[in-house]
């Protein structure tokens, strides 16, 4: 275990707003960060101490990325396995490699979440429109079809409710390999977010309700409207998956919660997460410095809210040009990404707000 101090660097994969966060926190504690991304708008590189944009294959760009950073980490899960491997052969990669090819794969995460026995939909590995009609034979309709990797604020998914859905569905996934899952019919959605140091010390932040629309995160509630039953096995599971992968860093569990109270993992993100963003200003420590602190193996914060009530609302497209009347409010937390063009769907920034009443 290597502790970073303050004046030493981390290096992060990935030049979003999830990078950017996370050097802003970094900052905070003296510490450095040292961006690496392929060219584009990466809002990240506004508030880094350097920066390399270079594609994830250039493999002399990764090994000066290497020499110049004390850890590295990353804030998207799709980084390619010989990224991975040319990084970790020069400084140290936390979260693990292990983590990241897991959630790369629809199919092997979901084997992954049984093993540690806790509950997903009814799965079944697709490749061809035969094994599409076996699948739906097993699980029955409704159910949901999804390309294994790639797929993110519902891209690359497609509903079957009947028969004669099945054709469209599978010419929609473009023959990649895909997952059959049973439709779940879930009351709320909900996510753990949990942060393990590499000392084994694992702390979760109080359980957030999660409202979509048009499939992205639009806002998230604080506290959860679960029982502390429900709150108490989904915290239980969130501990069993990152000690399983003896994990460091932050990690967010998405999880359905159906009438009755039981619970079934949609998915895992081994990275700060959208629906953990209102702890910059509703939680003692963020999950921003939290992942900084894990990955420099310092000691985790408290995770204990600030308040009985925390919403945070999305900026999703041209939401963010109502920056100024949101700054109208002073109880609004405003963040801005800081991207150079708007587009429908894009997250630009996000709101808090701490409700004391
Ligand atoms: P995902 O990309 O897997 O997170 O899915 C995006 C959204 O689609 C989820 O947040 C759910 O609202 C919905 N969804 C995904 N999988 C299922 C499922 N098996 N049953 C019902 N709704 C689902």
């Amino acid at each position: 275990m290597s502790v970073i101090e303050p004046g030493q660097t981390v290096g992060i994969l990935g030049g979003g707003q999830l990078g950017r966060m996370m050097a802003m926190a970094a900052a905070r504690l003296g510490i450095k960060c040292f961006i690496y991304a392929p060219k584009g708008d990466n809002p990240a590189t506004q508030v880094c101490d350097g920066y390399i944009e270079a594609d994830y294959d250039d493999v002399s760009a990764l090994e000066e990325f290497a020499s110049k950073v004390d850890v590295i980490t990353f804030e998207f899960e799709n980084i390619p396995a010989k990224t991975a491997e040319v990084l970790a052969a020069k400084k140290l990669l936390y979260p693990q490699w292990r983590a990241l090819a897991l959630t790369q794969d629809r199919l092997v995460e979901k084997d992954f979440i049984n093993t540690v026995g806790a509950p997903t939909a009814p799965y079944h590995n697709v490749e061809s429109l035969a094994d599409l009609k076996t699948a739906v034979e097993k699980i029955g309709l409704p159910a949901v079809l999804k390309t294994r990797r790639f797929g993110y604020d519902g891209k690359g998914q497609a509903t079957i409710k009947s028969d004669a859905d099945i054709e469209d569905a599978w010419a929609a996934m473009n023959d990649q390999p895909s997952i059959l899952e049973g439709f779940i019919d879930f009351d709320l959605e909900t996510s753990v977010v949990i942060a393990r140091s590499a000392t084994g010390e694992a702390r979760a932040w109080p359980m957030s309700q999660n409202i979509h629309r048009n499939h992205i995160l639009d806002e998230t509630i604080i506290p959860a409207p679960i029982t502390d039953e429900t709150q108490v096995a989904a915290r239980d599971i969130a501990s069993r998956l990152v000690s399983e992968l003896e994990y460091v860093g932050v990690l967010a569990v998405e999880l359905f919660v159906k009438a009755d109270g039981s619970l079934i993992v949609n998915e895992i993100a081994p990275r700060v997460h959208n629906s953990g963003h209102w702890t910059l200003d509703g939680a003692v420590t963020s999950q921003f410095e939290q992942h900084i602190r894990a990955v420099c193996s310092l000691p985790l914060g408290d995770t204990s809210p600030v308040g009985p009530r925390v919403i945070m609302k999305n900026l999703i497209g041209f939401d963010a040009d109502q920056w100024h009347e949101i700054l109208n409010d002073p109880t609004a937390h405003l963040h801005l990404y800081g991207k150079t063009s708007t587009r429908e769907g894009r997250k630009m920034g996000h709101v808090t707000w701490v409700k004391h009443d």
